[in-house]
C-alpha cells in the first residue's frame, strides 16, 4: 500500500534495548541491526488479544508473534536465543504500559495484602550486564563448550516437561499395582528429556589434548559418567539457568516489615494486561 496518509500515525518505537546475548548465538538473518540499540514498539490491540488466549501463551506462540510484531529487527522469534527473551518481553511490557508494574502479595507473617510497585527498567539493567559464558569447567580435566538454547528449543523442552509432570501427578489415581510401573516409566522419560536438553546445550567436551564434538559420543559419555560428574554438570547448568532468570525482588511488608521475595514471571496473568 503506497502513500497511506495514515502512515504518520503508525506506531513508533518507544524505547530501545541492549540484547544480553550481545547479538551472539543468532543464526544469520534472524537479527538485523545493532544489538545494543534495538527499537521496541508498543503492542498493538491485536497483540494484546493474542496474550489473552491461554493456549497461545503456553506453547510460546504468543511470545513469538508479539516479539516479531514489536521488534522489527527480529524476523524469526522462534530462533532468538532464550537469553534475550526475558529482555525483549520486559521491554515490550515497558513500551506498552510503562516501566512500573504493581504486584500483589500477601504477607506470610501478618496477612497484610501488600501492593508492591516494581520498576521493570531495573530488570533490563540486570540482564544487560550479564555475559553468557560458553565455557563450563566441570572438574580439573573436563570442560564443556555450551550454547544457549533457542526460544523454540526451550519451549519444546518446557512443554514436554509439563506434560510429563502432569502424567506423574495423574498416577495418583492409578491402582497400586500399576502406579509404580507407570511412575518408573515417566521418571525414565524425564531423565531422557534432561539428557536431550544437555545434548542440545553441550556443543563440545574438552578433555586433555582433545575436543569431542560428536553428539553420539557425548551422549554415551553422559550415560556412562559417574553420578558425581553428572551432578557437577547438572549443578553448573542449573546455576547458569538461575543467573539468566529474572532476579527475585526483595520487599518488606508495609504493615509489619517482614522481608519477602517476589518472583516476576512473564506468564503471570497480570504481566500483559
Ligand atoms: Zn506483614
Amino acid at each position: 500500500m503506497a502513500n497511506n496518509p495514515l502512515q504518520k500515525y503508525f506506531r513508533q518505537p518507544k524505547i530501545s534495548v541492549s540484547l544480553p546475548s550481545k547479538g551472539l548465538f543468532y543464526e544469520r538473518g534472524v537479527l538485523a541491526g545493532d544489538y545494543n540499540n534495538v527499537p521496541i514498539f508498543a503492542m498493538t490491540g491485536m497483540d494484546e488479544i493474542i496474550f489473552k488466549t491461554p493456549d497461545a501463551l503456553f506453547n510460546g506462540e504468543a511470545v513469538t508473534k508479539v516479539v516479531e510484531s514489536c521488534c522489527p529487527y527480529i524476523s524469526d522469534a522462534k530462533k532468538v536465543p532464550s537469553l534475550d527473551i526475558d529482555t525483549l518481553m520486559i521491554a515490550i511490557r515497558i513500551a506498552t504500559f510503562g516501566p512500573k508494574m504493581t504486584i500483589e502479595q500477601t504477607c506470610k507473617n501478618c496477612g497484610e495484602e501488600n501492593q508492591y510497585e516494581i520498576n521493570l527498567s531495573n530488570l533490563l539493567d540486570y540482564f544487560k550486564d550479564l555475559t553468557f559464558s560458553t565455557q563450563v569447567q566441570v572438574n580439573s580435566e573436563l570442560s564443556l563448550k555450551i550454547r544457549p538454547l533457542s526460544y523454540e528449543e526451550m519451549t519444546a523442552v518446557a512443554t514436554e516437561n509439563f506434560k510429563l509432570q502432569k502424567m506423574l501427578y495423574q498416577t495418583i489415581e492409578l491402582p497400586d499395582d500399576q502406579k509404580q510401573t507407570q511412575m518408573d516409566q515417566i521418571y525414565a522419560q524425564l531423565a531422557e528429556l534432561q539428557l536431550e536438553l544437555y545434548l542440545m546445550t553441550i556443543e563440545a567436551v574438552q578433555i586433555p589434548g582433545e575436543q569431542v564434538t560428536d553428539k553420539n559420543m557425548i551422549r554415551e559419555w553422559l550415560q556412562n559418567a559417574d553420578r558425581e560428574v553428572y551432578q557437577q554438570i547438572k549443578d553448573k547448568l542449573e546455576s547458569n539457568k538461575e543467573v539468566w532468570s529474572i532476579p527475585k525482588q526483595h520487599v518488606n511488608c508495609a504493615s509489619c516489615g517482614t522481608a519477602d521475595d517476589i518472583q516476576i514471571t512473564m506468564d503471570q496473568s497480570n504481566f500483559f494486561v
